[in-house]
C-alpha cells in the first residue's frame, strides 16, 4: 500500500486537473473513477452507425479560459484547439437573416465598443443601450458585485434598461451559452465574472476556441498519460463508497468492493449529488440545494454539406447553436456532420427523439431552407449537464478545503466564482492541488 500518494475520487476534468497539478510537482496520485472511461461530463464515444467518435455535447471554450489552456498546454493538446484571432460570431436573426458580431483587434474594452457599434444586428440607438448595459456589468467595484450577486440576469437586465429585443437577440443567447440556465433564473454575479474574464482580460480573451478533435483525445487520454508517466495510477471501474477517517484525518478510501486504499490526502472531485455518501458524517453538506440544468445535443449527418461557417448562433428559436463538425474537426467526409445544441433544455429534454429531431430540423431549415432530411441522427440528453445557477445557490457553493485538514473538494460546481464550465472544473482541481502542495 502506497500511503504517500494522494487519492483523487473522480476522473472528470476537475479530478484530472488536480492530478496534473500534483503530478507536475512530483506528488504521486491515484485517480479512481466509477465509470469504465474517464472524462465525466466531457465524454466521447463511437456512434454505431457512422463509426464516428462523437462528443456528448459540443464543448466551447474562450481564449480567456487561461487555466484550461494551460492544462492543455501541459498535456500537449493545445494545438488541437482552433482559436479565433479575435471574437467573431455569426448570428441568424429570424427577420434580419445573418448578421456578424466581430471585435476588432484593439485593446479591451475599446474592442467591445467598436464591435458593438458596428454590428448591424441592432439599431444604432440599441447599440448605445447595449454598451450602457455592458459597461454596468463589466464594472468591478465591490458595491456593484454585491448587488449583482443577489440578482438574476433578467432582473439585472431590466435594472439597466435592456429592453426585450436586446435581451432576446443578445443577452439571452449569451447568458444561456455561458450559464446553461435561463436568464430569469441564473445568477447575474456569476455571469458578470465570466464576462469580465472574456471581455476585459486581453484583446483576444473573448475569442472562441473550438476543439478540432474529440473531447476524450483533447482532455482525457493525454492527461492520463501525463499522470502515469510521473508515477501516478489511474483506475476506472473503481466505485468509491466512502472515505476512511482515523481520529481527525482521512487515511484513505473504501471502494464498494470493500477494498481499502490508503493515502495521505483525498480530493473528492465528484458532482454534488454523488458527494454526500462519500463524506464523513461530521462534514455539513446539503446536496438538495443543487438542482440540474439539462443540455440536449443532436448530431446530424447529411448527404450534402450546406454550412459554410464553423458555427452559427440561432436567435429566437429552440435550437441555439449549430456547429459544423465536418469543418471544425476536419473530418474530410463526403457530406455534412452538424451538431445542434439546446442548452437549459428544460422544456425539451423529456420529449421523444422524433419530437426533438423535428424541432431541430425546423430550426435548421429556418436558417438553411435547402436542408434535406438527415441520413442519420443521434439525440443525446444530458439531464445533469451542469448545476442550475441562481443567486442563492451561487453564494452557497462550497470551497475547496473541508473541516478535515487533508480532505478537499473539487468540481465545476464548487466556489470558483465562475459558471459550471471546464474552466471552473480546472480551477477547482488546481486549488485543491495548491492546498496539498
Ligand atoms: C452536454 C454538455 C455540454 C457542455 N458544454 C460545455 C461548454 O461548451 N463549455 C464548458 O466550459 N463546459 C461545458 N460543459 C460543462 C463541462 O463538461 C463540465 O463543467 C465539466 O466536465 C465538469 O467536470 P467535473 O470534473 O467537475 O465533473 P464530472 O465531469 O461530473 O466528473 C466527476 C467524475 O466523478 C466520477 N464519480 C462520481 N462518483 C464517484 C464515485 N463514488 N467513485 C468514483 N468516481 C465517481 C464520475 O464518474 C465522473 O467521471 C458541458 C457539459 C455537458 C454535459
Amino acid at each position: 500500500m502506497n500511503s504517500s500518494r494522494v487519492i483523487i475520487v473522480g476522473g472528470g476534468i476537475s479530478g484530472l486537473s488536480a492530478g496534473i497539478a500534483l503530478s507536475g510537482r512530483d506528488i504521486p496520485v491515484l485517480v479512481l473513477d466509477q465509470k469504465p472511461a474517464l472524462g465525466g461530463r466531457a465524454a466521447s464515444f463511437r456512434d454505431a452507425t457512422t463509426g464516428d467518435i462523437v462528443d456528448n455535447g459540443q464543448h466551447v471554450l474562450i481564449a480567456g479560459y487561461s487555466h484550461t489552456l494551460n492544462f492543455l498546454r501541459r498535456i500537449g493538446t493545445l494545438e488541437k484547439l482552433s482559436i479565433q484571432p479575435s471574437l467573431s460570431i455569426l448570428f441568424h436573426h429570424p427577420e434580419k437573416g445573418f448578421r456578424r458580431l466581430t471585435l476588432p483587434r484593439l485593446p479591451p474594452p475599446i474592442h467591445l465598443l467598436f464591435g458593438i457599434l458596428s454590428c448591424r444586428l441592432w439599431s444604432f440607438r440599441d447599440r448605445l443601450l447595449l454598451l450602457r448595459g455592458g459597461a454596468s456589468l463589466l464594472r468591478s467595484e465591490l458595491k456593484m458585485n454585491k448587488k449583482l450577486r443577489g440578482m438574476t440576469i433578467t432582473q439585472w437586465l431590466e435594472d439597466v434598461a435592456q429592453h426585450e429585443e436586446l435581451q432576446r437577440t443578445f443577452w439571452n443567447p449569451l447568458a444561456i451559452a455561458i450559464m446553461n440556465e435561463r436568464p430569469s433564473v441564473a445568477s447575474a454575479g456569476t455571469f458578470a465574472a465570466s464576462l469580465r474574464k472574456a471581455f476585459l482580460s486581453s484583446r483576444m480573451s473573448a475569442s472562441i476556441a473550438l476543439p478540432t478533435t474529440d473531447l476524450s483525445e483533447l482532455y482525457v487520454q493525454h492527461a492520463a498519460e501525463f499522470i502515469m508517466m510521473r508515477g501516478g495510477e489511474i483506475r476506472s471501474n473503481a466505485d468509491v463508497d466512502h472515505v476512511q477517517v482515523e481520529e481527525t484525518k482521512v487515511t484513505g478510501v473504501y471502494l464498494r468492493s470493500d477494498e481499502l486504499i490508503r493515502s495521505r490526502a483525498v480530493i473528492l472531485a465528484v458532482p454534488p449529488h454523488k458527494l454526500r455518501p462519500l463524506l464523513p458524517a461530521g462534514i455539513p453538506f446539503d446536496p438538495t440545494i443543487f438542482s440540474w440544468s439539462p443540455i440536449v445535443s443532436v448530431h446530424l449527418w447529411f448527404e450534402g454539406d450546406f454550412m459554410k461557417d464553423d458555427f452559427v448562433g440561432i436567435i429566437g428559436r429552440t435550437t441555439q447553436w449549430l456547429f459544423n463538425k465536418s469543418k471544425i474537426n476536419r473530418e474530410g467526409r463526403k457530406g455534412g456532420h452538424v451538431s445542434a445544441i439546446i442548452s437549459a433544455a428544460h422544456d425539451v429534454v423529456d420529449l421523444t427523439n422524433e419530437e426533438i429531431l423535428a424541432i431541430v430540423l425546423a430550426d435548421i431549415r429556418s436558417v438553411y431552407p435547402q436542408t434535406m432530411d438527415p441520413a442519420h441522427s443521434l439525440v443525446i440528453r444530458e439531464k445533469r449537464a451542469t448545476y442550475s445557477s441562481n443567486p442563492i445557490v451561487d453564494q452557497q457553493r462550497p470551497g475547496h478545503k473541508t473541516s478535515i485538514e487533508n480532505l478537499y473538494l473539487a468540481g465545476d460546481w464548487t466556489a470558483t466564482g465562475f459558471p459550471a464550465t471546464i474552466e471552473s472544473a480546472v480551477i477547482s482541481g488546481e486549488r485543491c492541488a495548491a492546498e496539498i502542495v
